[in-house]
């Protein structure tokens, strides 16, 4: 094959009138505009003096512009780099350098910011608008729609995506078109994407979910797309009825059962709902379905595996669990301590090997070996128990582990209990600094609307329902979690805020 990405996903497309992207404004893209879209683009790369293997550093707002731009950095064989847009331009800074790519794409907005940044690294400079203006698109548009497609094998890499940073600082795994194609090719078959579905997609598309799960899997099975900005619940509930199918992260589900516009009648017609990205909570899960009729298809994955887990299509979709290992992808649950496999029914680490594993982290060689073993799985940092069924359910991560009196404490055990009680919304539980113990246990809970927490009680309501040495030493309640843009949980965030609670 010559570009393996570029041949399953977009040159199948290549004079196709039907439609890609529904926008917000009501216009639509043709399969067909957006392939000479991509086209313009990719010469507009070429004249920057971007060459096969270069990166394209992207932080731009979500558009089909911007969509177009992965196309055409994967057909001129550059490795497409996007950026979290809520990134500073120092944060940025540390981006471009790690990464040297050959041209930076970022928004006029913040163009006189990153302009040193990118110089400094010897990079140029071009900007994107969420509204598709600016000097690639103005420039695309004196070029034709034509443009040779670069040949990239199987094990070249397509793409550098950056970690969320949930537990430190971000990490660039590099991905091969191998990689994104094996997994989008298993998601269409075990979710039954085809042409005829019109995907919600409200996510962001500087993530692996809204970029590779999402639009991978609608451009290897030629469906379309209502492609949103953002996620905003009016908009979402004005677009649900021409959809045939949603991703979302949990946060887009629980805003839509806050609205009594969410109903059955609306989402009837509806094939499948997805969540990822963090964990589902079972009460969100049991909700929707008394809601609509539906059960949420929850999955599992990491920028670095791609997608992992997930629950079937059909069958039973369980609850507070991520299902089952796609096919070709192996895993195993070890011993933290010894790095023993473990039966099914314990708790360890979950180690993944297959096509859907990336290369490495970029330029961190020895990061890369200390995640993987000899024999190739990679250490994903996740707690998981498997059940007897095989269904795989997270408990937490490893780094959120805590050690107290020199007792192993997943904090997720302690969430469940504490999200149970009365009053309570939900709940993060840390490990911080402790003179006596190492570390000690830490509840942090979000009260319903309408109740309050009063630590005494709350402590005492679970006095007898766990370990003494599980339960918290002090429960605080705030009004929200610190939660990022997909959602997860910022315990790091939380440990920093009641880091000297016992000091
Ligand atoms: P960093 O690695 O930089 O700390 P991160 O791990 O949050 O950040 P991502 O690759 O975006 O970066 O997220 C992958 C993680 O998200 C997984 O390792 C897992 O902890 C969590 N996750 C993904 N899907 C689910 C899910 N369905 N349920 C629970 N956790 C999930
Ligand atoms: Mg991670």
């Amino acid at each position: 094959m010559a570009n393996v990405l570029y041949d399953a996903l977009f040159a199948p497309h290549q004079g196709k009138a039907g439609p890609f992207l529904f926008l917000e404004d009501g216009s639509t893209l043709s399969y067909d505009a957006f392939i000479r879209l991509a086209a313009r683009i990719a010469h507009v790369l070429r004249d920057q003096g971007v060459k096969s293997g270069d990166r394209v550093a992207v932080q731009v707002k979500k558009s089909a512009e911007a969509l177009a731009l992965y196309a055409a950095c994967i057909q001129a064989g550059a490795i497409f780099l996007p950026l979290n847009t809520a990134y500073t331009p120092s944060e940025v800074e540390y981006f471009v350098g790690n990464a040297e790519p050959g041209l930076v794409v970022c928004d006029d907005a913040s163009s006189a910011a990153l302009l040193p940044i990118a110089e400094k690294a010897g990079a140029r400079l071009m900007t994107l608008n969420g509204d598709g203006t600016g000097t690639l698109t103005a420039e695309a548009a004196g070029k034709t729609d034509r443009f040779e497609t670069a040949v990239r094998k199987g094990d070249d890499l397509a793409a550098f995506l950056y970690t969320s940073g949930t537990t430190g600082r971000s990490k660039g795994a590099m991905l091969t078109h191998d990689n994104l194609l094996s997994n989008a090719k298993s998601l269409v078959e075990a979710w039954r994407f085809t042409a005829n579905d019109v995907l919600l997609h409200a996510l962001p598309i500087f993530h692996t979910h809204g970029l590779f799960v999402a639009c991978n899997v609608i451009l290897l099975a030629g469906g379309s797309m209502i492609f949103l900005p953002s996620f905003k619940t009016d908009e979402v509930i004005g677009w649900l009825p021409k959809a045939t199918s949603m991703m979302g992260v949990p946060t887009f589900y629980t805003r839509l059962l806050d609205d009594p516009r969410f109903t059955k009648a609306l989402v009837s017609h509806m094939r499948l709902f997805t969540s990822g990205s963090a964990p589902l909570l079972a009460e969100t899960h049991n909700a929707f379905e008394a809601r609509t009729g539906h059960r949420i298809l929850e999955r599992y994955g990491m920028t670095e595996t791609n997608m992992t887990t997930s629950n079937p299509y059909d069958g039973e979709r369980r609850a507070g669990t991520v299902g089952f290992p796609l096919p070709a992808v192996e895993i195993r649950v070890v011993d933290p301590e010894t790095r023993k496999v473990l039966p099914n029914g314990e708790t360890g680490v979950l180690e993944v090997r297959g096509p859907n594993v990336f290369k490495g982290y970029w330029r961190m060689p020895e990061k890369t070996k200390e995640e993987f073993r000899d024999d190739g799985f990679f250490i994903t940092g996740d707690v998981v128990t498997v059940d007897r069924d095989g269904y795989v359910q997270i408990v937490g991560r490893a780094k959120d582990l805590i050690i107290s009196g020199g007792f192993n404490i997943y904090p997720k055990e302690v969430e469940l209990l504490l999200d149970e009680q009365e009053g309570v919304l939900e709940s993060a539980v840390i490990g911080v600094p402790h003179p006596d113990f190492g570390e000690g246990v830490v509840g942090v809970v979000v009260p319903k609307k309408g109740s309050v927490i009063h630590e005494e009680k709350l402590l005492a309501a679970i006095h007898d329902q766990i370990a003494r040495f599980k339960q918290p030493k002090r429960i605080f309640s705030v009004d929200e979690l610190p939660r990022n843009t997909m959602g997860k949980v910022q315990k790091n965030v939380l440990r920093d805020r009641f880091g000297d609670t016992f000091q």
